[in-house]
């Protein structure tokens, strides 16, 4: 299969399920919550269940995936138990998914709820150099955001902040959120624009996945409310364009849209479908 195109699949259960899952949608990647979204809670590791999905994401001829931590993890909380649940809970992550070496950690980098952008983004960098392990492998990567309240990442010059701020030798890349930037300011609607702004202000070489949703809301909104592809204000072309554009084609793009799970492989199967005809003409 010429792209990669997956989507966030439910993390019901385990690994090798999930494998299954999405494979059965038609998809080459995936994402998944590491747990539960909005509370926190994980299941009990079982590391036989991640080695069959690592020989069924090698059957199904899967590069790299996502996982994607809870919501509910802010790395530059003001309130103690908020952060330490944050520490607790990103190393935790990180420990397990060691074990699928094909897996990015991707992560929202946090509101600064009143300290501040700058204090936001020294904890940031903070977290990230304390929690990492020195030689750790496997990509983590900071998800661009529409800028909502005292979200962090709603500009490329905050994730590079960043990037330069952590420690050397630690893999931290970037996760572009279509419907996050778009909401944040940046026209999507014109990929080759804000790739050649992302590589001026960051370097595309730390691009390591995109979220392929349409926005509910206007340029510029900072709202942050994701809809189906073409079912938005961005429309339907730039989902082709993004997707077939020779800078990303190599990435997992994962679709974070709402749409039922029951209708997820015909929304792959379209996409797929648009894109290689327009790569065939092109
Ligand atoms: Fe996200
Ligand atoms: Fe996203
Ligand atoms: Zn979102």
């Amino acid at each position: 299969m010429k792209y990669n195109i997956g989507f966030h699949v439910p993390a019901a259960g385990g690994y090798a399920a999930m494998v299954d899952r999405a494979a059965a949608a038609g998809a080459n990647t995936f994402q998944y919550f590491t747990r539960n979204p909005r509370g926190g809670a994980v299941r009990a590791h079982d590391e036989a269940d991640m080695q069959a999905a690592n020989r069924k994401m090698r059957e199904y001829g899967m590069g790299n995936i996502v996982a994607h931590a809870p919501y509910t993890l802010n790395p530059c909380a003001a309130e103690e138990n908020t952060l330490k649940f944050a520490y607790m809970a990103f190393k935790d992550d990180l420990a397990r998914i060691q074990g699928m070496p094909n897996a990015m950690y991707n992560l929202h980098p946090g509101c600064h709820v009143g300290q501040g952008i700058e204090r936001g983004l020294e904890k940031l960098a903070a977290f990230l150099n304390d929690c990492i392990p020195d030689g750790f492998q496997n990509w983590v990567l900071l998800e661009t955001m529409a800028g909502k309240g005292s979200e962090l990442g709603g500009t490329f010059d905050q994730l590079k902040w960043v990037i330069d701020n952590v420690k050397p030798g630690v893999n931290v890349g970037v996760c572009l959120d279509t419907c996050h930037v778009f909401d944040a300011g940046y026209d999507i609607r014109n990929i080759g624009a804000v790739l050649d702004e992302f590589d001026r202000v960051i370097g595309l070489d730390l691009l390591k996945a995109v979220h392929i949703n349409d926005s509910q809301n206007s340029i510029g909104s900072r709202k942050d409310r994701h809809a189906c592809l073409g079912g938005g204000e961005i429309g339907w072309q730039p989902f082709v364009d993004v997707v077939t554009e020779p800078r990303l084609s190599h990435l997992p793009m994962i679709l974070e849209t709402p749409t039922e799970f029951e209708d997820r492989a015909e929304e792959i199967r379209i996409l797929r479908a648009a894109c290689e005809d327009n790569s065939a003409c092109a």
